[in-house]
């Protein structure tokens, strides 16, 4: 058996590593044209928090992928491996002035330790006019530790890793992968000419700012996220924007948000400024395709894309919905 993944971001590495765990004796490749700082992934802050439209094709499969995502992160964050992958414990308060609707979320209170109300005490911890609030407990990844950790493990279990860019599925037909999985994320709009894939710009200062040990969300997507060495401040979300570059007007709004909150980061060193196009789909697509080549054969296609502002928190169980699939599509093949 010979799969192929194409994509080496947190989707296509989350990808990889269940592959290798249902499939041990099959030979794996992964293909893709960037790879850690040059991913979308690496840009990320990294929290387990998926947004309440976060939507797959039926809401008990959105569910089960969240569930599956949390206890995969939360396995590592309780093992020894948890430094090496990146993975740690964040508590913090999301707050906000205008809606009560804007601090629930229903993915998150059935499934974390902690998701509570926050008290009238807790709505002054930090500057601003807060009415609604609630406190949590969850997951970080931190994919600049997260990439090479899981690339490492990768290869270490068999694992090939090949830079290559793809134009179309068809550039790859003479490796007979058996089964191909898509996570190209944004590259799927090309790959697959997906007009619903749309790319929502964001932007985040990394400060260091050690002496931030909660994380704090407030409206207008502001959000103070620390990490391991530095603390991200974000954000924006601009619709169908390709612009990779920095903006320094978007940054001095993040600044000016972020400090009117914790006026401590004022005093914060910048380390650096970055931008990322989120992969943003209404459906986060994981679902099968046969497709037929110019060359006359079929290729078997499992896309796993389309995960927006929301792939790192949910990778994990779409990955293991996309194996899932790919098992079913394999049935009655001698080979397995
Ligand atoms: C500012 C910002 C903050 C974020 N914060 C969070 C957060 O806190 N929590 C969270 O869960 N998510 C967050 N996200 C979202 C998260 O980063 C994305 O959902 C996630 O990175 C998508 O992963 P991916 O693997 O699909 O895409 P990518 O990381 O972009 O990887 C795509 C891979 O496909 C390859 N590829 C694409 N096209 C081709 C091609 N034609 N040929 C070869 N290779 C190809 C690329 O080289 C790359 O390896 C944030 C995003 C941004 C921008």
């Amino acid at each position: 058996m010979h799969f192929g993944i194409l994509g080496s971001g947190v989707v296509g590495l989350t990808t990889a590593l269940e592959l290798q765990q249902i499939f041990p004796n099959a030979r794996i490749t992964i293909l893709a044209d960037r790879f850690n700082e040059d991913t979308t992934s690496y840009v990320a802050a990294g929290i387990f928090r998926p947004g309440t439209s976060f939507t797959g094709p039926t809401k008990e499969i959105t569910q089960q992928w969240i569930i599956d995502a949390f206890n995969y992160w939360d396995e590592i964050r309780r093992s020894k491996e948890a430094p090496l992958a990146g993975v740690c414990q964040l508590s913090g308060y999301i707050y906000s002035s205008t809606s009560p609707k804007i601090v629930k979320n229903h993915f998150l209170e059935q499934l974390l330790p902690v998701y509570r109300q926050a008290t009238e005490e807790e709505l002054k911890l930090c500057q601003g006019d807060w009415k609604y609030g609630s406190f949590f407990t969850t997951c970080l990844t931190e994919c600049r530790l997260f990439l090479p950790y899981a690339t490492k493990k990768f290869i270490a279990a068999g694992g090939q890793v090949t830079r290559h860019h793809i134009n179309a599925f068809s550039d790859v037909a003479q490796h007979n992968f058996d089964v191909i999985f898509n996570c190209t994320g944004l590259g799927a709009k090309d790959l697959c000419n997906d007009q619903q894939l749309v790319p929502l710009r964001g932007q985040v200062l990394k400060v260091r700012a050690p002496w931030i040990k909660l994380a704090f969300y407030g409206d207008y997507d502001t959000y103070i996220l620390p990490g391991f060495e530095a603390v991200t401040l974000g954000g924006c979300r601009q619709y169908d924007s390709y612009n990779l570059n920095v903006c320094k007007y978007d940054s001095m709004a993040i600044k000016e948000r972020c400090c009117s909150m914790l006026p401590s980061l004022k005093r914060a060193a910048v380390i650096w400024e970055t931008v990322g196009l989120r992969p943003h789909r209404a459906v986060v697509r994981v679902e099968s395709e046969i497709l037929h080549l110019p060359t006359g054969g079929i290729q078997k296609v499992v896309h796993n894309y389309g995960h927006g502002g929301y792939g790192v928190t949910t990778s994990p169980g779409t990955a293991k919905h996309a194996v899932k699939i790919a098992r079913e599509l394999l049935v009655g093949n001698s080979k397995l």
